[in-house]
Formats: structure tokens, sequence, C-alpha cells
């Protein structure tokens, strides 16, 4: 069992997390929580240039961190941020308020969920944060999962990013 946590934290050009730049600008990425399975996106966030600084949302991430602070590791980065650098730079498909329609009558986002990213839209474009990202599902051959990366200034305690990840499930269609 040790073993296998040791591999896990391996990060490598064959063996990363499947990361997806969504705002270059801004060092934002989704990242898989996990290396296998359904590998449901996270947010996190690396700047590069200027500050160094760096966020991964997963709670889990955030214990692993704290521990090595406690160890005098402060560089330590977590499996999703060491794995940014592998990042696939996605199509970036930023979404016209005309297309959200279609998205509700595909069953994509419910007509809730469409009032609110049109509340958001306007401050995405001042932001200058794209307004939904589709994450490539090119990791899987079931297409049974979407997921979006959605702006959203609705900031929770576990979210500091102003984004959050929607799915949809094909199967509840
Ligand atoms: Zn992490």
């Amino acid at each position: 069992m040790k073993i296998h946590e040791n591999k896990e934290g391996e990060i490598s050009k064959t063996k990363h997390h499947y990361t997806v730049v969504i705002d270059e600008q801004k060092g934002l990425y989704t990242s898989a929580v996990t290396m296998k399975g359904l590998r449901q996106p996270i947010h996190v966030q690396k700047i590069t240039h200027g500050s160094n600084e760096s966020y991964c949302e997963n709670i889990a991430c955030h214990f692993l961190k704290d521990t090595a602070v406690r160890g005098s590791n402060m560089a330590y980065e977590c499996p999703h941020l060491r794995s940014v650098q592998y990042a696939k730079h996605a199509d970036v498909a930023v979404m016209q308020t005309s297309s959200l329609a279609s998205l509700v009558e595909d069953g994509i986002i419910t007509m809730e969920k469409h009032l609110e990213i049109l509340n958001m839209n306007q401050k995405s474009v001042e932001n200058k944060s794209p307004l939904i990202v589709r994450i490539p599902n090119d990791f899987s051959t079931s297409k049974r999962y979407i997921f979006f990366s959605v702006y959203s200034e609705d900031i929770r305690y576990w979210s500091r990013l102003d984004r959050t990840v929607t799915t949809n499930d094909n199967r509840r269609n």
C-alpha cells in the first residue's frame, strides 16, 4: 500500500493528472482528482510569472500542503499542481448566450443554471475570463459524463477561484 502511495505521487509526462488550461492569463486549470476512473475535474491555480502563487481546491491537498510546510518543505506542490506542466491546451470555446439556450434544450443545463450563467456572462466579460469551457473528454471511451468549467462569482468557502465545475450525465437524459 505504501509503495502504491509513493508511486501515485510521481508525476511525469506519461503519468499525471489529466489537466486542461482554462484561463491562461489567470493561471487557471482543471485537474482530474484521480488518475484513473471518472476523472472528476477540480480547479487549480498556478501563476508562474510575477508571484509564484499556487492553489488546489482539493481539500485533501490542503492537508498534504500543511503537513509539508510543517516539515519545512515550503515549496511543496500537490500532484495536481505538478501536473499543470503537462496541461492540455483545449479548444476554449467561449460560448455565446445564444448557444446557452440550446444547452437548456438539450438538457445539458437546467433553466435555473441558464439564468445564473446569463447573470455571470457580463461579469466574465468584464473579468476577461471565459464564461464556460467544455473540458475535453479524450481520456475515456465512455462519453457518459461531460464536464464544464463555468465562471461564477458565487465563491464558496472551498472555492476561491471564481469557477465551478458543472457535470452533465448523459444517462439522465
Ligand atoms: Zn491538489
